[in-house]
Parts: C-alpha cells; sequence; structure tokens
C-alpha cells in the first residue's frame, strides 16, 4: 500500500490565499467584496475562500472580454496556436497541482485526476492549440454563371461557459480550447462548488502570455453569476455543461438577444449485456460506468439490463466487485471511490436509495453511508438495486450518485425499446460478440454517444452530446468549431 498523497507546497501556497476574480487581465475582488467558502467534500471542511461575484462582475468580465475581442480575433492563426500550446505546455509542469486541487476539490480519487482528468485536459488543449489553422471555408458550384461563393468561418464574440462541479478541469478545457481557437474571447463561470482548478488555469493562461481579457474568470453562484452570464446582452453565446433544469433556465434567459446556446445534459443511460458477451470484461465495464466519479457522471451507465440467462452471474460477479472497492479520501493511496460533491448532493442521493426500497427494489449491495473516519464527509457505498419497477423514480430519474438498477431482459427484440424508454440520451453501451447485433443496436439506440464492448471513453477528436433532454449541440471533435463560428457565406461576381 501507497502513502497518503503529501500537498504540494504551490498547492498550500494557492489555498493560503483567499481567491479573486479575473477580470481584464487583473485579480479583483467581488465588488460587493463578499465570498464563500469552497468545501472539501472528504472532510466537510473550508479549504479556502473565493470571491463571490454577481451580476455586477459578470458585467465587468464582459466588458473586458468585450474590449480584448478585436485584437484577438485578429491574431493571425499561428500566433494564437503558439500562446494556446504554451498554455498546454503550462498545465503539463503544473499538472500535479492541478491534479490535487482537483481532488481536494471534488473528493475525486488522486490517481484519476492525475493519470486520467489532467492528461485528458491537456490533450483537449492540444487539439484545440492546433485548429486556428485549420479553420477552413468552403466553395460552392452555385447554378448561376459567373460567379465565385466561398464560406468564412468567424468568430462570435464573447462567450460564457458555465461548468459543473464533476470534472471542473475538463469540462473547463473543452469550453476554453475551441472558444480562444476560434478567435472568441471567454468569460468562465466554475461551479461554486469547485471553482479552485478554473482558478488556477486562469492564472497559467496569464502566464503563458494569452492577453488580458480574452480568458475571464468570475467565481459565483449559479442563480446570480451564472444567470447574469446567460442573460447578458453582449454575450454572443453561452456554452453550458449542467442539469437538464438549468439548461431550459439557460434557453429562456438567452431569448433576450438570441444568444447561442450549447446544452450537454443530464443522462440516465442503458448498458446492455447479452449473454455472449466476455462476461468479466462486461461486469468489470458495467462496474466502472456506474461508480467511476462515485456515479457523478453524466453518461453513467446507471440502467443495466443483463441477458436473463446470464442476469445472476452478472449480478453476483458485479456485486463482489463492488463490495471489493476502496471508499474513502481522494488523498489515500488506495480509494477507488471518493465521497459525493456536498451534503446536499449525499442527502438526494440518499433519498433516491429509500425510494428505491420504498418502491420494492431489492439492495444486493450498498445504500449505506460508511462511518468510522468517514463520518464527516458526504460518502456513500457503491449501491446496486435489482427488482425495480421501470417505471420507478430510481429507473427513471438521474440520481448523480453510485446507483445503479439492474433489469433482465429476453432478447434484443425485448431491450431495445425498454433502453431507448428515457426522456434523455446520451450514451449507451452495448456488450456482445454478435457484430451485426452490436452495430444494430448502435444504430437504433436513442444517444448522441454508444459504446460497443467498452464504455466512457473519449477523446478531443470525437464529438460528445445528447439527444432529447440530454441537451443539443456537439462538444469536441472538429465539429465543435460550428458551434463557436459564425458562417458567413460571400458572393462574387466575376
Ligand atoms: P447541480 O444541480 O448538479 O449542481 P447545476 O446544473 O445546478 O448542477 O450546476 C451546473 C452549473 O450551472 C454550475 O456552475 C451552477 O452554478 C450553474 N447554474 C446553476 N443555476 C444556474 C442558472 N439559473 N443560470 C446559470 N447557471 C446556473
Amino acid at each position: 500500500m501507497g502513502q497518503r498523497v503529501a500537498l504540494l507546497p504551490a498547492v498550500a501556497q494557492f489555498l493560503g490565499r483567499e481567491q479573486k476574480l479575473l477580470i481584464g487581465g487583473a485579480w479583483v475582488p467581488a465588488a460587493s467584496g463578499e465570498t464563500f467558502a469552497t468545501l472539501n467534500p472528504a472532510t466537510g471542511r473550508p479549504l479556502t475562500q473565493v470571491a463571490q461575484g454577481a451580476a455586477v462582475d459578470i458585467d465587468r468580465a464582459v466588458q473586458a472580454a468585450r474590449a480584448a475581442f478585436p485584437a484577438w480575433a485578429a491574431l493571425l492563426p499561428a500566433q494564437r496556436e503558439r500562446l494556446l500550446h504554451r498554455f498546454a505546455d503550462l498545465m503539463e509542469e503544473h499538472k500535479a497541482e492541478l491534479a490535487q486541487l482537483e481532488t481536494l476539490d471534488n473528493g475525486k480519487p488522486f490517481n484519476v485526476a492525475y493519470n486520467v482528468e489532467v492528461n485528458v485536459a491537456i490533450g483537449q488543449m492540444r487539439y484545440y492549440a492546433g485548429a486556428p489553422t485549420r479553420l477552413t471555408g468552403e466553395t460552392y458550384p452555385v447554378s448561376s454563371p459567373g460567379f465565385l461563393v466561398y464560406t468564412r468561418r468567424e468568430p462570435l464574440g464573447v462567450c460564457g461557459a458555465i461548468t459543473p462541479w464533476n470534472y471542473s478541469l475538463v469540462m473547463a478545457t473543452q469550453k476554453i480550447g475551441p472558444a480562444l481557437a476560434t478567435g472568441n474571447t471567454l468569460v468562465l463561470k466554475p461551479a461554486e462548488q469547485t471553482p479552485l482548478t478554473a482558478l488556477r488555469l486562469a492564472e497559467l493562461a496569464l502566464a503563458a502570455g494569452i492577453p488580458p481579457g480574452v480568458f475571464n474568470v468570475v467565481t459565483g453562484f449559479g442563480d446570480t453569476a451564472g444567470a447574469a452570464l446567460t442573460a447578458h446582452p453582449d454575450v454572443n453565446k453561452v456554452a453550458f455543461t449542467g442539469s437538464t433544469d438549468v439548461g431550459r433556465a439557460i434557453v429562456r434567459a438567452s431569448a433576450g438577444n438570441l444568444k447561442h446556446v450549447s446544452l450537454e445534459l443530464g443522462g440516465k443511460s442503458p448498458l446492455i449485456i447479452f449473454d455472449d458477451a466476455d462476461l468479466p470484461a462486461a461486469a468489470e465495464a458495467a462496474l466502472w460506468a456506474i461508480f467511476a466519479n462515485s456515479g457523478q457522471n453524466c453518461v453513467a451507465g446507471s440502467r443495466l439490463y443483463v441477458q436473463r440467462r446470464v442476469y445472476d452471474t452478472v449480478l453476483g460477479e458485479l456485486a463482489a466487485r463492488a463490495g471489493r472497492l476502496k471508499v474513502g479520501d481522494g488523498l489515500e493511496p488506495d480509494t477507488s471511490l471518493g465521497p459525493l460533491i456536498s451534503q446536499r448532493q449525499l442527502d438526494q442521493v440518499l433519498h433516491f436509495v429509500e425510494q428505491g426500497v420504498a418502491g420494492g427494489g431489492t439492495l444486493v449491495t450498498g445504500g449505506q453511508r460508511p462511518g468510522g473516519d468517514l463520518a464527516g464527509g458526504y460518502f456513500l457505498q457503491p449501491t446496486i438495486f435489482g427488482g425495480v419497477a421501470e417505471d420507478s423514480v430510481i429507473a427513471r430519474e438521474e440520481i448523480f450518485g453510485p446507483v445503479l438498477s439492474a433489469f433482465a431482459f429476453d432478447d434484443e427484440a425485448d431491450v431495445l425499446p425498454r433502453a431507448n424508454h428515457s426522456r434523455y440520451g446520451l450514451a449507451a453501451g452495448v456488450w456482445t460478440n454478435n457484430l451485426s447485433r452490436a452495430h444494430r443496436l448502435a444504430q437504433h439506440l436513442r444517444a448522441g454517444v454508444v459504446w460497443i464492448n467498452t464504455y466512457d471513453w473519449f477523446d478531443p477528436a470525437v464529438p460528445f452530446g445528447g439527444v432529447g433532454e440530454s441537451g443539443y449541440g456537439r462538444e469536441l471533435g472538429s465539429q465543435v468549431m460550428d458551434m463557436y463560428t459564425e458562417l458567413k457565406s460571400v458572393w462574387v461576381k466575376l
């Protein structure tokens, strides 16, 4: 067994100072002077105080972003590329710091933050750093004589990014990268539960030479700072990742100036295991599909469908594996499941567990809070329900915690409509060795992403987003450039 992760001096220093807002290249307190505490969910204790930005601070940040926009948009593509690569280089140099801040603020295992998430964030920045010189238009073969017609991709102007607390760093780079690469300027409002990595990123962006005002960060609460950003008349686009209800509020708020909106929202994703699959591998995938990040994952495979002949075997295997997962502080070396983000989140998830039991579901494993040393944090054991009614609350609603509902099915025709019976449509997984069946399901599952014989893989080159109440627009991939640019058609009479 290894050692508990020791805090880096740079992290201790960062936590030792009150965190301010980054507006127009200057670190400033909120106009109101108010601050709020960000808590360590493993202990419930404050990590540091953060400026509580509100509408007036958002307005200042938007003005700074507007002022910085013309010069940033006019930079040569290669110059923007160089700055974004330098930013990615600095992220790489400060990788361990970013990972420690993510673990402290969110609770997730340090190994995951360090070995997976920071690398994903850096990969995204590098992918988008290379984008400015690849941002092309097209020419069109019009059916009138004597014309040259082509399109140009032009930046939107000032973008707002509103990010959630579950993968704060990755969600931030996913939006900073394409926004800045396409020549927009940005105001980022990170989740109030996990503001720290966004603030550290902003320090690194400044150090990389990204000009003042191009990337601004306003920390604060959703219904004040967040709402002001989405309603601001001089913001041209809002990119949001978060809950479906807030997504709806953002669409309403965006109507004033008809700003662009892209929404990556909730999910209740099905994972389907057929009896011909590699069952141990499928059980391991199903385990992490739901328990990664303690289930606080928009693509969590929270509805598990197992073909009836192997249902008991797979569920037994899954429960055994879940029982071996170590719940604990993310800084402990053998932790595989950290705490939930907050007392509120824990209470909500426990309420779902109660509803599951009251509705006649069978608790196969978990459902309890661990005691002892962990009593002060927001921990919950990995939880698996069998025998759940398919129209019950826990089978339909996004729980955003380590709670799985498992169902048996007969065959493909039986499972497909059941898997598709959801108002969400973010992700789906299929485990089978039948090639035709795999592709048939990939075609007919109603989801923005389908994983076959794997789950929860991402790459900066691959578009990501949902259908139905999981949102609209796509993140990642080269297609995201469409979401951050206007297409202008130019007609030339030759
Ligand atoms: P959760 O309910 O899991 O905390 P939310 O969707 O509420 O997820 O939060 C995601 C992000 O949206 C956070 O940055 C939060 O501050 C922000 N937010 C919450 N409410 C609003 C709102 N009304 N307008 C804009 N942003 C909001």
